[in-house]
This record gives structure tokens, sequence and C-alpha cells, in this order.
């Protein structure tokens, strides 16, 4: 089966010379829950950049199910929430889904209808009118998931969906993502919750300093390093 996501040597050079990618090798497969895991700076948010599009690689490669990662069927493919909260603040709830629709090329009264579901699968029907600055931080972080997941993508990409919000709405997003992963959608996550990692994920790698340095299912990599929890396994693996 094609891998859902596949990098081959994938570098990437800020132009002050940094080398924030060091030729990352990975393949994702198909319906997959896999976690990138690492320290601030190690890489995540520039391979999720590189994936999407967003930044310029400066060498390898990364495939989307196949295709280039800059093809449009490629871009189609790949629902991306990231970690800065960049909602518009001019739309309201309802017009951020529709506007995202239509610069995905979705049909008028198809991107109406999907709109209506994440409104209520994201409970955000009372606020569907209301404006980007008017709403709850809880409630922008489940617009910005509802809004990556608007296109229907294969593969849903989530850095840092967590970060900074309270226990009840975290376990409301895990539940989210549980059941986005059951209905065959394949997902990439970071996060710095390794408890979060390691209930989620069925595969898991360890970035530091641009390169990947293990990866495994939790419990593989627990044996690996003789570890008692993702924790241990985390703090031993970066030390090294
Ligand atoms: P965090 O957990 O803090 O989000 P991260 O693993 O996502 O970290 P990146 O944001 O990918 O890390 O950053 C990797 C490295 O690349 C860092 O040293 C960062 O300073 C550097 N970097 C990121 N963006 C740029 C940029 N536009 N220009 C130059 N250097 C950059």
């Amino acid at each position: 089966m094609v891998p859902a996501l596949e990098l081959r040597g994938l570098t990437k050079r800020y132009d002050d010379a940094f080398l924030a990618l060091d030729g990352v090798d990975l393949a994702v497969r198909d319906g997959e829950f896999f976690g990138l895991l690492g320290p601030n700076g190690a890489g995540k948010t520039t391979l999720i950049s590189a994936v999407c599009n967003l930044i310029r690689v400066t060498d390898g490669e990364a495939r989307v199910f196949g295709h280039p990662h800059d093809a449009l069927a490629a871009r189609g493919l790949v629902g991306l929430a990231e970690q800065d909260v960049n909602l518009d603040r001019f739309l309201d709830v309802e017009e951020t889904l529709l506007y995202h629709g239509g610069y995905y090329g979705m049909e008028r009264a198809h991107a109406r209808r999907r709109a209506g579901e994440m409104i209520d699968v994201f409970d955000l029907r009372a606020k569907a009118s209301t404006r980007a600055p008017k709403l709850s931080g809880g409630m922008r972080r489940r617009l910005l998931l509802a809004r990556a997941l608007m296109h229907e993508p294969r593969l849903v990409i989530l850095d840092e969906p967590t970060a900074g919000v309270d226990f009840e709405l975290r376990l409301e997003l895990w539940r989210y993502i549980r059941r986005l992963h059951e209905t065959g959608t394949t997902i990439l996550l970071t996060t710095h919750y390794l408890e979060e990692a390691e209930e989620l994920c069925e595969e898991i790698a360890l970035i530091r300093r641009g390169r990947i340095i293990a990866r495994d299912s939790a419990a593989g990599l627990r044996a690996a390093y003789d570890a008692a929890s993702l924790a241990d396994v985390y703090v031993k693996a970066m030390a090294a």
C-alpha cells in the first residue's frame, strides 16, 4: 500500500545556514496514528511546514499518498491544524469553514453541508455566527480542528493541538482525534505531552536536532531503551 507520507533525505537549511532538518527519512502508513516527539527547536514544525509546502526544502523529497508534496493532488489530501491559532479575525465560525472549503475547491452546497456537520461535531452551533476574537480559547482550538478537517483530508497533521488547553478540553480533543482515526484517517501528531503520545499513537518517532533518532511503537521504544514509560525513553534518548 502507498504510504500516507514518505520522506526521503528531507533537508532544510534556513537562510542563516542553520540546519533544521538533516536528511530525514520517514514513512507513515495509510491509516496510522503517528507521533512525532522532540524538544523545542528539534525540527517538528519545520518538517510539517515542508510537507505542507509552506517552506521550500533545501534537499530531499516528500510524498503524500504517492504524490509529490507540492502537487495540487497532495495538498488536497492534507489537513493541517497549526500550532498557532491562526484564525481570520473578520470571519465568523461558519464563514471560516466556508472560505476554507472554497480555497480547496469544494462545491458550494457541499461546503455548506460539510460546514454544518463540522459545526455540530465540534459543538459550535451556538457560535456559528460569532467571529474568532469573540470565541473562547477552547472554541478557537475546536474551530482550528474543524477547519483542518473541512475538506475531508486523508492525512491530518496536528501540531501540538492540546498546547495550553485545560484538562477537559484535552480529553475532548483526544476523543475527536480518536474518532477521526477510527474512520481511517491517517494522523500525524506532535505533542510535548508524552502520556498523550503513549496513549494515542501506534508509532512514534523521536527527533533531535533535525534527525530521527528512534522510531517504533511505544512498547518497542520502552523495550529498546529499557524504560518503564515513554517519558523515561524520552529522557534517555535525548541525553544520549
Ligand atoms: P517547538 O517544539 O518549540 O515547536 P520544533 O521542533 O517545532 O520546536 P522548529 O520550529 O521546526 O522546531 O525549529 C527548528 C529550528 O529551526 C529551530 O532552531 C528554529 O529556531 C529554526 N527555525 C525555525 N524557523 C526558522 C526560520 N524561519 N528561519 C530561521 N530559523 C528557523
